[in-house]
């Protein structure tokens, strides 16, 4: 492994802590992660205004840019833009108590919905114009609380959770059987 010292912290640290920067020997510049990311840190805290203003500025300048490298983005990379974007959604309304890797993990080892076992759409997410499709994965508290947390979260298909809306799983489970006694 190759090493090189931080210019900031003094530290010496594995390549792999330093940002790739053609303009720099070894393709690496000179403050490692960590204090490139403490320097933006304390720039925007100070700035804070003038950044977002700028910030404002260069996404109008630059939106088709933007999108297409997100469109990209999103589909090379579908199962992780799904768990940012939850993750992003649920903050609004809940308490969050479970990591993104943590999420990410249920993602990767979930194809299928887990409550009607259809296969799950993960390469085209929501589908066009940000519709929900049938098939869109979506996360579902099971339990109906206002926080998500390991335990209570499950991966399932828009229609099941549509369908399921703000029942827990023994009061959806109840409800579908009252359906099937009714017309069995
Ligand atoms: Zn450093
Ligand atoms: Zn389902």
């Amino acid at each position: 492994m190759k090493f090189k010292i931080c210019t900031k912290c003094g530290e010496e640290k594995s390549f792999d802590d330093f940002h790739r920067d053609k303009n720099y020997k070894n393709n690496r510049t000179c403050w490692c992660k960590e204090c490139t990311r403490e320097q933006h840190r304390e720039h925007y805290k100070q700035n804070r205004d003038r950044v977002i203003a700028e910030q404002k500025i260069y996404y109008s300048n630059n939106k088709e840019k933007i999108l297409k490298r997100n469109r990209s983005y999103q589909l090379k990379h579908p199962r992780e833009t799904w768990t940012t974007g939850t993750l992003h959604s649920h903050a609004k309304k809940y308490k969050i108590y479970i990591s993104r890797e943590e999420l990410l993990s249920f993602v990767y080892d979930t194809d299928s919905c887990e409550i009607c076992d259809c296969k799950l759409d993960w390469i085209r997410g929501k589908g066009k114009k940000g519709r929900l499709m049938r098939n869109s994965p979506t996360l579902d508290r099971m339990d109906n609380k206002n926080f998500l947390a390991p335990h209570n979260v499950q991966i399932v298909c828009a229609a099941c959770n549509t369908l399921k809306h703000t029942k827990t799983m023994a009061e959806f489970i109840d409800y579908c059987k009252m359906i099937a006694e009714k017309f069995a």
